[in-house]
């Protein structure tokens, strides 16, 4: 339904996500706009303030309530762990949020950070990009509606280096606190997540391992490889902060098979290729801004008082799988959630 009004935004973080993606998303989206941008840097509130002509304030007086009157809604785009202050924040103000992935660094601080929102009545939604991104949700369709017959065993990965020219060992998501864990909580979370939702399962118990072998990675996983055992079938994942880049996702089942690779980069064309018994099928998904569809799609639900998928419980889910796996790989043991 087309909803009356703009959601008015606050952009809490302005780091890379923010500014490459998310910003110029939110300010070209149908049903959003930004009015606030929040920084802990007076240069990038110059200059974000001018670009978008909002108003930029820092972190400070946005948990004190400054400029409230001037946004209905907060996206969070800091560093894991400060998720939940930020959150906590803006459902103390009334807000609705839409949250970066992974929701929290630890169970605990992702359950604290959907109470949040529970208790003040705001809506809560992790952002997921994948899932809005409109070739994924045909291929969510296509499934659900018997495509490859009753899936089987699923899988998918992603390796993304983390340290690149700009990006040296001394980065938020090298470090165990800020971040949760490494390739897992970064990068694991993509295909677990988009695996269960093309499937629309949970899953219900996880195994894993991981490896760090270059001295930047000692807090944290370089490398994790993970099962999951989801309600319907079962799945075999990896993750990696080093290696040659790639993100691929298959499914089979019964009767089909599908391949999505590359699947996860926001630029990159998604090259899907379906096998059934009636034949083979290669969709090139071009031309889809799925992050400005995110935008759209949680400001419309905001304003239309509609349901939202992904939830923060969905969020949730996910960091405890992601905690289970971590959990496996100190015990050897499958943990069941
Ligand atoms: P960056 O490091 O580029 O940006 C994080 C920003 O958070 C900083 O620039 C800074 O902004 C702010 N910040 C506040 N406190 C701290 C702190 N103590 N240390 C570091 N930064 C701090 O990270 P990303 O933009 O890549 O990631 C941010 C979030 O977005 C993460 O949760 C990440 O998982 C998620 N993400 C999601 C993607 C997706 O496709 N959905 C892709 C990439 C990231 P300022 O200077 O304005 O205060």
């Amino acid at each position: 339904d087309a909803p009356d009004g703009t959601l008015r935004m606050a952009v809490v973080g302005c780091g890379w996500q923010a500014r490459a993606e998310s910003l110029p998303a939110i300010a070209t989206a149908d049903y959003c706009t930004p009015t606030v941008v929040v920084s802990g840097s007076a240069e990038k509130r110059a200059e974000l303030g001018g670009t978008y002509r909002v108003t930029a304030i820092d972190y400070e007086e946005y948990a004190a309530g400054v400029a409230t009157e001037e946004y209905d809604a907060v996206y969070v785009a800091t560093p894991n762990r400060l998720h939940l202050p930020h959150v906590e924040t803006a459902a103390r103000y009334g807000k609705a949020v839409i949250c970066e992935k992974p929701l929290e660094a630890t169970v605990e601080r992702a359950e604290r950070l959907v109470a949040a929102c529970e208790e003040a009545d705001v809506p809560l939604m992790t952002a997921y990009r994948m899932q809005t991104a409109p070739l994924v949700r045909r291929l969510r369709e296509f499934v659900r509606d018997g495509g490859i017959g009753v899936p089987l065993r699923a899988g998918g990965d992603f390796t993304f280096p983390a340290l690149d020219g700009e990006r040296g060992p001394d980065q938020w998501r090298l470090d165990a606190e800020l971040a949760g864990g490494g390739a897992l909580f970064d990068l694991g979370v993509y295909p677990l997540n988009t695996v269960g939702f093309m499937l629309d399962t949970a899953p219900v118990s996880v195994s894993g391992e991981t490896r760090s072998a270059g001295e930047a990675f000692d807090e944290v996983d370089e490398h994790v490889d993970f099962n999951v055992t989801f309600e319907h079938c079962v799945g075999s994942f990896s993750a990696s902060f080093s290696g040659y880049p790639t993100t691929r996702i298959t499914v089979q089942g019964s009767d089909g098979r599908i391949v999505v690779d590359p699947a996860f980069g926001a630029y990159e064309n998604r090259d899907v290729t379906v096998d059934t018994d009636e034949g083979h099928v290669r969709v090139i998904g071009v031309g889809a801004d799925e992050t400005r569809e995110e935008f759209d799609y949680f400001a419309n639900a905001v304003l239309t008082g509609a349901d939202i998928e992904p939830d923060g419980r969905d969020g949730l889910a996910d960091v405890r799988a992601m905690a289970g796996v971590l959990e496996s790989a100190e015990t050897g043991r499958a943990v069941r959630l």
